[in-house]
């Protein structure tokens, strides 16, 4: 099938006919008002979650506006540079969020949960482990979780950069089969259509490359931390775990409810062909690396065509300070990036045996964990996840 002509009603309905789980990711602009939280807008959403829920699809949201929210709340006019000062407001709006929620919901006789994450628990297989199965868990008991990252704790180097990049993350720890992305516009347009009434909204995104960044790059200000272009490398990174995202208008009245009829609503981006189980993507683009290594280009090929793992005879250069378990990204002498896997050894070490044959790690180090430096299967080549070279627009 064409997929780029056949944009027709029936083409999104199959494609999103077998759905039965999904992420919802909403933003502070969608949510907040003049004055604060913006109930109009939380009862509608609820009544279409509620909706799909009696339809048997399980929904996951991923809300924002905590921030938003505890500012009205204290009255402050702008968000404080002060880290302590921002913490203190994401405490006082997100008790507020919650309970929005949980009265819009009560309505409909739903309960929610609330859950609060940091990009430092999903760096953790075992807390990233735990974090799912309470998730599974609460599903399991048909009550609908309401994550957002816990902002009363990180500070900028622990942030997920913003809940669109944490939705993309939510979607495969809980192997979601659809991420919907809803902000306050209609979807992405060729340029920016506050300023040009002829901006065309684009119906479905079959790869993302520099043409479809180009476009994100066009809309800036006002779509909250990450901008359009946050939100398409996070809808990226869930359609190379080979699901469909869309990003559309949270404030439409009915929204959801329409997207699921299979209506033209916002942009569709479409599932990828090189789709990662969910560890992999989990080390690929949940996992922060910590690091880089230079690698030759036999060992490139051998990884790449061969399906092979990292020796330590192929490093040519280490970069930056990691430890045993970290993730680092592979890149070519060109400093082009052709993978990402978790080292064996610390850099320390790796800096040791660079060059060396597997056979000489023990001499050298005085003790040997394996014989490779990233083993295959903690190791994921994402050189052609993009058009051309453009891995770097799945990175923060
Ligand atoms: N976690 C922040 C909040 O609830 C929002 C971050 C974001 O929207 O990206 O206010």
């Amino acid at each position: 099938m064409n997929k780029k002509t056949d944009l027709s009603i029936s083409y999104r309905k199959k494609l999103l006919k077998p759905i039965k789980r999904a992420v919802v990711k909403v933003g502070s602009g969608v949510l907040t008002a003049k004055n604060g939280l913006n109930r109009r807008v939380i009862s509608a959403l609820t009544n279409d979650i509620c909706g799909l829920r009696k339809k048997g699809i399980e929904i996951i949201l991923v809300s924002s506006g905590a921030i938003a929210s505890g500012l009205k709340i204290t009255g402050l006019t702008k968000r404080p540079v002060s880290i302590s000062q921002q913490q203190a407001i994401a405490a006082v709006g997100q008790s507020s969020l919650m309970m929005a929620y949980e009265n819009a919901f009560g309505r409909h006789g739903q309960k929610v949960a609330q859950i609060l994450i940091t990009r430092d628990d999903l760096n953790h297989r075992s807390r990233y482990l735990n974090a799912r199965n309470t998730i599974f868990t609460l599903l399991s008991w048909k009550i609908i979780p309401i994550i957002n990252e816990n902002d009363t704790v990180v500070v900028d180097e622990i942030k997920f950069g913003d809940n669109d990049n944490l939705s993309a993350m939510v979607t495969n720890m809980t192997e979601s089969h659809l991420l919907i992305n809803l902000t306050d516009i209609d979807g992405l347009f060729d340029r920016d259509p506050r300023t040009h009434k002829d901006a065309r909204l684009i119906n479905v995104v079959e790869k993302v490359n520099r043409e479809i960044m180009s476009y994100a790059g066009s809309i800036p200000g006002f779509l909250g931390t990450g901008g359009m272009a946050g939100k398409i490398k996070a809808v990226h990174k869930a359609t190379l775990g080979g699901v469909p995202a869309i990003i559309a208008n949270g404030r439409k009245q009915g929204i959801l409810r329409e997207i699921f009829t299979g209506r033209e609503e916002g942009t569709l981006f479409l599932p990828q062909d090189i789709t990662l189980p969910c560890r992999k993507h989990w080390i690929a683009f949940t996992k922060s690396s910590k690091g880089e290594i230079i690698i030759d280009s036999g060992a490139g090929e051998a990884l790449k065509k061969r399906g092979k793992s990292l020796l330590p005879s192929g490093i040519k250069e280490v970069r930056g300070k990691f430890s045993l378990g970290d993730s680092v990204i592979l890149l070519n002498e060109n400093n082009q990036e052709l993978a990402v896997g978790m080292v064996n050894y610390n850099s320390g070490d790796i800096k040791k045996i660079m060059g060396l044959k597997s056979t000489e790690i023990e001499s050298r180090l005085g003790y040997k964990h394996d014989d490779e430096v990233i083993h295959r299967d903690n190791l994921v080549i994402t050189d052609g996840m993009n058009d051309g070279d453009d891995v770097c627009l799945l990175r923060e």
